[in-house]
């Protein structure tokens, strides 16, 4: 449950980051960020400190999710670190912040890796019980950097139900399992749409794909979100779905999976 008591971490001099967890996909759009934002927000609804990463340093989409104010330079604590944005109770770093929204951030290899220690290590967390890092989809540059700099916890991959996403996770699985991060399990995204009107589900992108390829791979299934347009509302509002509309079955999912890490 949400109360993190110790970690590979603590090892590293990183204790006060608590709980490192990767959200992962292996390609763009299936929810991801969305996944990331909610669960970060379902944490801290159980107590539990969080901080979030915005690991995708081309396209952050975690400070429009949370109505974080962007393109403004960062503050600095007395210690000299990075102050992180707060919203809705986490405490939040992206790239967002830091670059103006129709201006991309251009960045080499090594200046990824460099941005994203300092997204980790030279931020103003303070003690956390869980540090969610936002990764970008696909299997490159900033996947390998932050497995092999950080003491990962383990990672939640996110997959829609349908095949070609579900082939895609699996190779991003592989690799978390290559650089030894242990994998917690599986969310399918985008599971089914129940019709407002007549109540009749429809699996959009088929169903239980995401239990098939968990079970396949011996790693956990954490749960299956539903397709739910309040989900594109809320992310478009800054104000997620756990926030907006706590009784909607897909913010129930969110917190059962959050209760399982
Ligand atoms: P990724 O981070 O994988 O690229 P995002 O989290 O940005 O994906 O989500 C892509 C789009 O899909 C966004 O518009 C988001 O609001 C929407 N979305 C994500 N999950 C759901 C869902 N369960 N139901 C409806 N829309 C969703």
């Amino acid at each position: 449950t949400a109360q993190a008591t110790s970690s590979p971490a603590g090892d590293l001099g990183m204790a006060h980051l608590g709980q490192i967890i990767a959200v992962a996909s292996g390609k763009g759009g299936v929810g991801k960020s969305t996944v990331s934002t909610n669960l970060a927000l379902a944490l801290a609804a159980q107590g539990a400190a969080v901080g979030l990463v915005d690991a995708d340093l081309y396209g952050p989409s975690v400070p429009g999710m949370l109505g974080i104010e962007t393109g403004k330079a960062p503050m600095m604590s007395p210690s000299g670190k990075v102050t992180p944005a707060q919203a809705h109770g986490i405490k939040v770093i992206s790239m967002g912040m830091l670059t103006d929204d129709d201006k991309p951030a251009i960045l080499r290899g090594p200046m990824v890796a460099k941005y994203l220690r300092m997204f980790v290590l030279d931020v103003d967390w303070g003690k956390l019980d869980f540090l969610i890092l936002d990764l970008p989809p696909g299997t490159g540059d900033t996947q390998l950097t932050l497995a092999q700099a950080f003491p990962l916890t383990g990672a939640v991959v996110v997959s829609t139900p349908q095949d070609v996403s579900l082939k895609i996770a699996r190779r991003g699985i592989r690799m978390m399992e290559q650089v030894k991060v242990p994998i917690l399990g599986i969310v399918e995204n985008m599971s089914g749409f129940t019709c407002p009107s007549c109540n009749e589900v429809t699996h959009i992108f088929h169903q239980g794909g995401g239990a098939e390829i968990a079970a396949s791979l011996g790693v956990p299934f954490l749960g299956a979100i539903p397709l739910d347009p309040a989900i594109v509302d809320c992310g478009d509002e800054g104000r997620p779905l756990v926030i907006a509309h706590p009784d909607a079955p897909a913010a129930a999912v969110y917190r059962d999976i959050a209760a399982i890490l």
